[in-house]
């Protein structure tokens, strides 16, 4: 998978994306990932991304054409149109299931607004799908394009050890995660649950299905109730 993040902070996204796990991934070569700034596309001699709206108002508007200029730099090197994404507040809230879907896609191509937004224009052109971060104002497309970029890329293969890792973790699997523990056994007066030290598999899985169940009932009870209505085997807890 090839991804191509478009920002005039290329060195925000790279500090992030450089390190841990997809840092690794992309030393390795499981994943292509490249932050490239937009003004290097800029046509004018002081490299201006930017303008006033029109019809007034506060803030500046990135422009079309250095946006779609970096576009066809990235279609032309990839010698395809990528699936191309907007990081925007207007867009569907992102989730683990259109990350799992994304991750099966060869190119995206993420654009990364600043200031007021981007001129709607380019978003007609060249945009395929608009993805919110959550329900609320950022400065930036930035730190969205890296969760997505995150999301994404650790569900390539070869990214974690073991794609168990993400099938059995909170939301992927429909439930929120059991709790963990690491050693000491006793920190702090606090112990360890008992069943944890039983080295009995069989109901050490029962009992993290049953924390599962519970947390997930507590904290998000729609999640729970849709889990439950999925698997009718189970028994509803009151
Ligand atoms: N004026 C815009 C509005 O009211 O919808 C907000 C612009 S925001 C200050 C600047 C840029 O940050 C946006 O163009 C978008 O790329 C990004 N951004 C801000 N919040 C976001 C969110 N919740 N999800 C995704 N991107 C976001």
């Amino acid at each position: 998978m090839r991804i191509e993040i478009m920002t005039l902070f290329p060195e925000m996204c790279e500090a992030v994306l450089g390190g841990s796990i997809i840092g690794r991934a992309r030393k390795a070569g499981l994943i292509e990932i490249n932050c490239r700034q937009i003004r290097d596309y800029a046509y004018n001699k002081h490299n201006r991304v930017d303008d006033t709206p029109y019809g007034g108002g506060m803030g500046m508007v990135m422009q079309c054409e250095p946006i779609y200029r970096c576009y066809m730099a990235v279609c032309d090197e990839m010698g395809t149109k990528p699936h191309t994404i907007y990081m925007s507040p207007k867009g569907k809230i992102f989730t683990q299931e259109r990350a799992a879907e994304l991750s099966r896609l060869e190119n995206i191509a993420i654009l990364c607004g600043h200031y007021e937004g981007v001129d709607q224009r380019i978003i007609d052109r060249i945009v395929d799908e608009e993805i919110s971060a959550g329900d609320y104002v950022l400065t930036g497309g930035e730190i969205p394009a890296m969760a997505v970029t995150d999301a994404v890329a650790r569900m390539c293969d070869g990214v974690l050890t073991d794609n168990v890792c993400f099938m059995e973790e909170s939301i992927y699997s429909g439930l929120l995660e059991y709790p963990h523990y690491t050693r000491p056994e006793i920190w702090e007066g606090e112990k360890v649950p008992e069943i944890l030290l039983s080295g009995h598999h069989e109901n050490i899985q029962k009992w993290r299905k049953q924390q599962s169940l519970e947390i997930t009932a507590m904290r998000r009870p729609e999640m729970y109730e849709k889990y439950i209505s999925e698997h009718p085997c189970i028994s509803k807890k009151d």
